[in-house]
């Protein structure tokens, strides 16, 4: 199928196609099935242990430039650190400079070209939103415009079966955050609500209810959660969790997904019931959880991540409310990251 979507693209510019796939699939049967024409460039990357970068993206766009010039399009086959590479790369094809230069809302001066993901874990919603997230050197933001959505996306839920229990745990739970957080704040509008509304029920087919658990058709329940938390976020925001969960990307490297659920275990006095039905899932899927992280961390590390998330106003903004500043301070940020 893949194939002949692409067909249509394919005398594009240079007329070829760079496919980025998580290493992941390297020999195994998906990487035999992806379309790949000789003319094509294939890279396999590996998603472990870091997230995507903006030095990795520049780089990415360069090599390929160099060596064939411009592709007819990206497309991006894994989770979702493959999903922003894939998004990044086809923006940073057409905008001068480094991706750094980008990092922010509505700062891309161009479209990029065509790009096509294929999600093979679902959570992150990164399959359909309109950012895409990259550390750099100052800081961890996404290059955030309406181009940076895909052309196209290809669900095929089969490409879960073979995600690890733990993975498919945190990776589901940040749809479940994205869900949480998108409902309770500011930016809340009917369109978030019905998107979040759906994806909860789903979340919680495959998390709590009877006959949860990871199997294939809870995979296609998840696959479904995921892109609809991800447009509730999208047209919403995200709070709390995020923003202490990019502090701790940013500062020790966490994994986003993992990330949340480390701070969101914590976070009852912003998000009550959701925490404990969230510790619930914990028990139910034997997922534990370590304790007492901070007492291993430097305040300056804790000073670091508190203003990190500091220094996501959107986030505060809508989980608070305008006078976010009035109620948030660095040292209440500070106290958060030492629950953990
Ligand atoms: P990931 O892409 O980092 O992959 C996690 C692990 O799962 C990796 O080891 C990968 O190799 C493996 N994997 C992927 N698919 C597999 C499969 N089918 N079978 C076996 N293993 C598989 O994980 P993720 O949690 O989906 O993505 C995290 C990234 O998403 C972070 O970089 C984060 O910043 C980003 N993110 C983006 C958005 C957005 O809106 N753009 C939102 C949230 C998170
Ligand atoms: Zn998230």
């Amino acid at each position: 199928m893949l194939g002949s979507i692409l067909a249509e693209k394919r005398n594009e510019n240079n007329k070829f196609f760079l496919f980025v796939v998580d290493n992941y699939f390297k020999g195994k049967e998906l990487a035999k099935r992806i379309p790949v024409k000789p003319e094509d460039e294939l890279m396999f990357i590996d998603v472990d242990p870091y997230e995507p970068t903006t030095e990795q993206i520049d780089s990415i766009r360069d090599t390929i430039l160099k060596k064939k010039g411009l592709p007819a399009g990206v497309i991006g086959i894994g989770g979702g650190s493959i999903m922003d590479i894939a998004k990044a790369v086809s923006l940073m094809f057409t905008n001068e400079g480094s991706s750094t230069l980008y990092q922010g809302l509505n700062l891309i001066k161009k479209r990029g070209i065509y790009h096509l993901g294929v999600p093979t874990i679902s959570g992150t919603g990164a399959e359909c939103s309109m950012t895409a997230v990259l550390t750099g050197p100052v800081k961890k933001l996404g290059l955030k415009c309406d181009w940076t959505v895909f052309d196209q996306v290809v669900l095929d839920p089969d490409l879960l079966a073979t995600v690890p229990q733990d993975w498919w745990f945190y990776t589901g739970m940040d749809t479940y955050i994205h869900c949480i957080e998108s409902e309770t704040g500011r930016f809340k509008n009917a369109f978030s609500h019905a998107y979040a509304e759906e994806s909860l029920k789903l979340c919680k087919d495959v998390f709590i209810n009877e006959g949860c658990g990871k199997n294939a058709e809870n995979d296609e329940k998840l696959m479904i959660a995921s892109l609809m938390g991800g447009l509730s976020l999208t047209y919403s925001e995200v709070g709390v969790c995020h923003a202490l969960s990019y502090g701790l990307s940013k500062i020790l490297g966490t994994r986003h997904c993992y990330a949340n659920c480390l701070a969101f275990n914590h976070l009852e006095d912003y998000y009550g019931d959701s925490v404990q039905e969230f510790k619930q899932m914990l028990k139910k899927h034997n997922i534990a959880l370590p304790q007492n992280l901070s007492k291993d961390w430097t305040d300056k590390q804790i000073t670091d991540m508190a203003e990190v998330a500091y220094n996501l106003p959107h986030m505060w903004n809508h989980a608070i409310g305008e006078n976010w500043k009035e109620k948030i301070t660095i040292d209440l940020i500070k106290g958060l990251y030492e629950r953990l």
